[in-house]
């Protein structure tokens, strides 16, 4: 009896601990209890109110990039800056593009030779001042590194600050997927996290290969990839009363388009997780929506540190810190 007692509730603790999908006698830390919104908003403050807007090749991203570099460093990680020229969107129409240098800043632990990648953009558009798209990304996939610094894990963790993704030729993103090469079948993951704090809900979606109809307004075809790192983000979300969500069945059904950082890795065969706040519900335009009472938010004069909501960008990077744990220690690694 009392060994069939002790057995069930032994069995019982390893429900609560484990989370759903994974198996392992490793405990996962308490990154709830660990993450706190004043680290988390701290970055936020850094790159969107000392620094500001932070348009590709400007001085201010690199500025950002140095913050990273400080960052990361500190934590121990091994960090490069991976320079690359590109081309800058015009400001008119049909006008040619503005050649720049841009760079990724790349913080790595080493583990086995298998990867796991988490990283968000640092560059901003000029209006407003980045807060919300996407210094809120770059504050999570600071706290998962600033989590994850002491931790054990069997495979390399990757962070990454990508430069030039507002439009930039190429993207940071296509830079370091190609500068691995062949390499790039070693990433057993990447979670992109973009634009985390504005909008009413909190999402994670899969990647898919994305076609679009040269009719505008037809929808596009969507190829859905791998989905296990976004159900495991949700499991782990669920497991940690978190509210977190996916896109709708009549929108991009559970998947995300082809914008964003997480697309060069989707091109490679790489399994993605893409955080993103977003308003599908309610907004005047869904494909659009990140509203607050003063309007639209994302790319605009509005995207200011005031919009960005705390809790948003501390809930993200719990559920991504959990997530990248899973990964990295092998409690979870896909079907
Ligand atoms: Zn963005």
């Amino acid at each position: 009896m009392t060994t069939r007692k002790t057995l069930s509730i032994l069995v019982m603790l390893c429900t609560l601990l484990t989370p759903l999908g994974v198996s392992s006698a490793q405990e996962m830390p308490d990154f709830v209890a660990q993450i706190e919104t004043e680290d988390v908003m701290a970055h936020v403050r850094a790159l969107s109110v000392a620094i500001g807007a932070r348009p590709m090749g400007s001085a201010a991203e690199g500025l950002a990039a140095n913050y990273v570099v400080a960052a990361l460093s500190d934590w121990g990680y091994e960090v490069t800056v991976e320079e690359f020229d590109a081309t800058a969107p015009a400001e008119e129409e049909d006008a040619p593009g503005t050649p720049i240098v841009s760079r990724n800043v790349i913080g790595v632990r080493p583990g086995d030779d298998k990867l796991v990648v988490v990283g968000a953009h640092v560059d901003s558009v000029t209006a407003g001042t980045g807060a919300g798209d996407n210094a809120s990304g770059v504050a999570v996939m600071l706290a998962t590194a600033r989590a994850l610094a002491g931790v054990e894990t069997q495979h390399t963790l990757v962070f990454i600050a990508f430069g030039a993704e507002e439009g930039g030729d190429p993207p940071g993103a296509d830079v370091y997927v190609e500068g691995l090469g062949d390499a790039a079948s070693n990433i057993i993951a990447m979670i992109n996290i973009d634009s985390v704090g504005v909008g009413t809900a909190l999402n994670v979606y899969a990647g898919a290969v994305i076609t679009w109809p040269e009719d505008e307004n037809a929808a596009p075809t969507i190829e859905g990839g791998p989905v296990w790192v976004r159900d495991l983000a949700l499991d782990l979300a669920a497991e940690m009363s978190l509210p977190f969500d996916t896109s709708p069945a009549d929108t991009w059904g559970g998947f995300t388009g082809d914008w964003s950082d997480h697309y060069a890795f989707v091109l490679a065969g790489v399994p993605v997780a893409y955080f993103e706040a977003w308003q599908w519900a309610g907004a005047e335009d869904p494909w659009w929506g990140q509203e607050t009472a003063e309007g639209d938010v994302m790319h605009s004069e509005g995207d200011v540190y005031a919009a960005v909501v705390p809790e948003k960008v501390e809930m993200t990077a719990e559920v991504v810190a959990a997530t990248t744990y899973a990964i990295a220690t092998g409690m979870a690694g896909g079907e």
